[in-house]
């Protein structure tokens, strides 16, 4: 049986020049041109570009990936229109991706006008994991969700979409990219007035688009081949309807991802914070770690760190890559055993899940420890994508470059909401109104059950301190390890490790027996460890996690409250909670293409709490 997260890349190989895939033993594209079959079958297909002249946002549905030339014929079209939409989603399923290096070796030698992009591309590929990763192109007016899963996912799609495009291998070849069940699914997505664009003239395929609802007729095919079909919902494009200003309460590590989000889809956001700077609550600390926790089964808790955990890792690395200073640490995580059977234990998950070993491994006791720079006693997992990010700074950095969408109003708390004519009036402590507007993201952190609204959900503070030593750059350990707690690299002068968890203590000041608590895990961390360290030189900082009982985030609307998310839950894994979260929520307030698959979003439904 293959792994849960087990992908077969793409087995490429070369027909008289033209790239095709063994397993389906069918060419890639035409061989008269990758760019031109594109721009005839896919962009002519579907109106395009005329048909996202003046749009605001504009999304495409794509089935079959393969080279991405579809794809980057169309952002090198997007790029090149002066009356394009402002911002393009395009949402593409593919169950075997190219590997990275297959990747580069074809576009080394593909269409030179698309080589620029492709290898631009090609540097933030995501690893072969199944998920929806999503790509942030062109400061983010560009995304690439690249759903590394099987056609029939298509149902844990949510998105609605301006024209799709039906490329999958030949139906007698690849039958389940033209099954009745997914072209009914997409015909499902595509919004009143969207066109849908394929190569294949199959009569059987015209029927299917036909019965699942779309005018359909043929079009003359490309290079030589007569025909090739478009079909169409009837109706009007219209854009979805987003909010013209939102307020997003709370500037940590929620808040901070939420503005940032919103604002690259060009949505005004106002930010209310109640302390004096930004990054102030749980998130004020100077490192944190960002890992995934795996399971045997990937329950869901394994699903959204995992996809956290890549969206962050992605985030960072695309910040560096452009120069901009990330606060982060990447050289990987280490989760050493308890003992032997947790050991079993974790080798057995990975046998169950099989992820790529760049991703999660398993090494011994021996090459851990030469990694951490210490002597280990037990194996573990070694997360080869993952680290510390100092979750202060990582807050500010996002407002930061939020940009002109965002205005941030420090030492403001927000009181109260209520519902008034465009959405919610937002009021101060005193009463006084802050703003009025369409929506609001309640990204208050543990506070948010202070609001009437949010009153009913189990978010409780959990008190946490973390204990700060003394570092030298270099000093082992050199990497983040975990086991029961964690400890990291040296991090601006200083290491973190600990931390103390106690839901309902609300003492806000560093105690000493913390410090205690954390030194006894650091030395079941690293034998051998606090020997060197003096109890006296330990800084601390206490914060509030905001805490669930099913330790999964809270993201979505509450009651039937219409323009009011919750944004929140993150625990004691914000980290591996933010990105996603933040970015379905704006997906949710704006009607664009979820980051998540739908099971997965929806866990992190407040309803769920009412239906228990
Ligand atoms: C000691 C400790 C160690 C941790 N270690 C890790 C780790 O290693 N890895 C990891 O992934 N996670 C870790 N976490 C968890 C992580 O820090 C939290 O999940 C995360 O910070 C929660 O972010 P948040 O934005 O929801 O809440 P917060 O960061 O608390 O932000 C909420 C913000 O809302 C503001 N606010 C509240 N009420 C109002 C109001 N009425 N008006 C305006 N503003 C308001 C607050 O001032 C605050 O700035 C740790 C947490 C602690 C405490």
């Amino acid at each position: 049986m293959a792994g849960l997260l087990e992908l077969t890349p793409a087995r490429l190989q070369w027909r008289e020049g033209v790239p095709a895939h063994g397993d389906y033993d069918d060419v890639y594209h035409s061989a008269h041109g990758a760019l031109a079959q594109s721009r005839h079958v896919f962009l002519g297909g579907t109106g395009l570009p005329q048909a996202w002249a003046g749009r605001a946002h504009f999304a495409i549905l794509e089935t079959g990936f393969g080279l991405g030339g579809n794809f980057l014929a169309t952002w090198s079209a997007w790029r090149s229109d002066a009356r394009r939409a402002q911002r393009l989603d395009f949402v593409s399923l593919e169950k075997h991706p190219l590997r990275p290096e297959d990747w580069l070796r074809v576009w080394a030698e593909g269409e030179a006008e698309l080589r620029p992009l492709a290898l631009a591309l090609g540097r933030s590929l995501p690893p072969l994991v199944p998920g929806i990763h999503t790509l942030e192109l062109d400061e983010g007016r560009v995304r690439l969700f690249l759903v590394y899963h099987d056609a029939e996912s298509i149902e844990e799609l949510e998105g609605r979409f301006d024209a799709v495009y039906l490329d999958g291998f030949a139906p007698a070849k690849n039958p389940a990219m033209w099954s009745e069940a997914l072209l009914a699914a997409v015909a499902r997505r595509m919004k009143p007035g969207a066109r849908l664009a394929t190569w294949c003239a199959a009569g059987e395929v015209r029927r299917r688009l036909a019965a699942a609802g779309l005018s359909v007729r043929p079009a003359p095919g490309f290079a030589g081949k007569r025909e090739m079909t478009v079909a169409w919902r009837e109706g009007a494009l219209a854009e979805e309807q987003r909010p013209a200003r939102v307020v997003v309460i709370g500037s940590g590590m929620a808040g901070a991802n939420a503005a940032h989000a919103l604002a690259r889809r060009g949505v005004p956001v106002t930010l209310f914070e109640r302390e004096a700077s930004p990054g102030q609550g749980a998130s004020g600390n100077l490192a944190g770690v960002l890992r995934w926790l795996p399971s045997a089964d990937d329950n869901r808790l394994s699903r959204w760190t995992r996809a956290g955990t890549l969206a962050a890792h992605a985030m960072l690395r695309e910040w560096e890559a452009q120069g901009i200073d990330a606060p982060w640490g990447p050289s990987g995580v280490a989760h050493l055993a308890r003992d032997e059977a947790q050991a079993r234990k974790q080798r057995i998950a990975l046998e169950r899940l099989v992820p790529p070993p760049e991703v999660l491994s398993w090494l011994d006791a021996a090459t851990l420890s030469e990694r951490i720079g210490w002597p280990v006693d037990q194996g573990g997992w070694w997360f080869g994508i993952g680290g510390w990010i100092g979750p202060q700074r990582w807050c500010r950095r996002l407002l930061e470059l939020a940009g002109s969408c965002l205005t941030l109003r420090c030492a403001t708390a927000v009181g109260s909401l209520e519902p008034c004519a465009p959405g919610w009036r937002v009021r101060d402590a005193e009463g006084s109104v802050l703003e009025e507007v369409d929506a609001v993201v309640l990204a208050a952190g543990a506070e948010v059950p202070s609001f009437a609204q949010a009153a009913s959900l189990p978010i409780r503070p959990a008190r946490g301190q973390v204990s700060l030593a003394p570092a030298e750059a270099g000093s082992p350990p050199r990497v983040t390890v975990c086991r029961n707690g964690y400890v990291t690299p040296e991090v601006s002068g200083q290491r973190a490790f600990g931390a103390t968890f106690a839901v309902g203590d609300t003492d806000p000041a560093v105690r000493p027996a913390d410090h205690r608590e954390n030194l006894v895990k650091l030395e079941a961390i690293l034998p051998g460890y606090t020997a060197g360290l003096d109890p006296a030189s330990l800084e601390g900082r206490v914060g509030f996690r905001p805490a669930v009982p099913d330790r999964l985030p809270v993201v979505g609307p509450v009651g039937d409250a219409p323009g009011l998310l919750v944004l929140s839950g993150f625990g004691a894994r914000g980290l591996a909670f933010a990105v996603p979260a933040a970015r379905l929520a704006a997906a949710l307030l704006c009607g664009e293409p979820w980051p998540l698959e739908r099971t997965t979003a929806l866990a992190a439904d407040p309803a769920r709490f009412a239906r228990r």
